[in-house]
């Protein structure tokens, strides 16, 4: 039986979300991408371009967005992820998550659409409790240098919820923890990329800080299943997605060398501002209402990453 709903999604050439999209065209949806390929990449869709379930549109979704026709799903994806992009660009990411969201929103507004926003561990900031609940309201530094994407954000949650009550639309909010896998960005700047990069070329492991930090590391496929459920649900308070297998930093990168075969050093650089001390989502709540958890050890995940990092 074929699908054919229409399924809107902003920031479709970035990580998470090409591959979404090719998980949505799997699925028999129309996809709609829309990415000015700020930080993403129009070889992660290319695959896609000829297939006529999959539509691109070059755009900043932080101006206005006009679709014509009918759309059933908007995801609001699109997003400076990465510590690194977000240090360089803080004014583009707070308004891809306030004036971007807004849009995203008048768009499901519409459509009638329901609406998906991609918000984030970090909105936990650097947390005084662990692991973390979505019931917990986070320890946020607003004038920090994260503040720009904590912040927007959180702004974007506000924003969806608002919509949500006044508006009536079908929103539902993804709260995505440290996710990995291919179509990551060489060069982003993010620790497995990092890594994985740095051991495939015998260049030394860059660790920030004492590396006694942690992070918990959700493999892409299982994050895209999680992402697929909470769309079709009918949950519209937030909902944590994340493996909660927790590692420091200093773990990680042993586990890199091992697994890449590499006999690059580590070498200490200093710790980012704000970095949080520790990170692991509860996922309770997605395991009850969404049926889902993570199939994917750390191990298994990183190999097949370092695989396609090396093709
Ligand atoms: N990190 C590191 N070396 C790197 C990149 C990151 O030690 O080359 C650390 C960073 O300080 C943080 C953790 O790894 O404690 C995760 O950083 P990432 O940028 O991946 O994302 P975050 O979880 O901080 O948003």
């Amino acid at each position: 039986m074929r699908n054919k709903k229409i399924v809107v999604i902003t920031g479709g050439a970035g990580f998470i979300g090409a591959n979404l999209c090719q998980r949505l065209v799997n699925e028999d949806y129309h996809v709609i991408c829309v990415d000015n390929f700020m930080t993403s990449s129009l070889n992660n869709v290319k695959g896609l371009i000829k297939d006529k379930r999959f539509k691109l549109i070059e755009h900043n979704v932080s101006e206005h967005i006009t679709i014509r026709g009918e759309v059933n799903y908007v995801l609001h994806c699109a997003s400076l992820a990465s510590p690194a992009d977000y240090l360089n660009f803080p004014i583009q990411t707070l308004k891809v998550g306030s004036l971007g969201t807004h849009n995203a929103l008048g768009l499901a507004k519409d459509k009638k659409a329901v609406f998906l926003l991609f918000s984030t561990s970090e909105v936990y900031g650097d947390p005084m409790v662990h692991p973390q609940k979505e019931s917990y309201w986070g320890n946020v530094n607003p004038v920090g240098v994260r503040g720009c994407y904590d912040e927007s954000k959180r702004f974007a949650e506000a924003i969806t919820m608002a919509y949500h009550r006044m508006h009536k639309i079908d929103t539902k909010i993804v709260r995505i923890f440290n996710t990995y896998g291919p179509m990551m960005r060489a060069n982003d700047g993010r620790v497995v990329s990092n890594f994985i990069n740095q051991a495939i070329a015998n260049k030394p492991l860059t660790v920030y800080g004492s590396g006694n930090q942690t992070r918990s590391f959700c493999y892409i496929d299982d994050l895209i299943e999680g992402l697929y459920r909470l769309m079709r649900s009918s949950i519209n308070d937030p909902v944590n997605l994340g493996n909660p297998g927790e590692f420091t930093v200093m773990q990680l990168a042993k586990l890199v060398l091992k697994l890449a075969n590499s006999k690059s050093r580590i070498v200490f650089k200093a710790l980012p501002q704000d970095d949080p001390r520790q990170r692991r989502p509860d996922i309770s709540h997605a395991k009850k209402l969404l049926k889902w958890s993570p199939n994917i050890e750390l191990e298994d995940g990183l190999s097949r990453t370092i695989a396609w990092f090396k093709k």
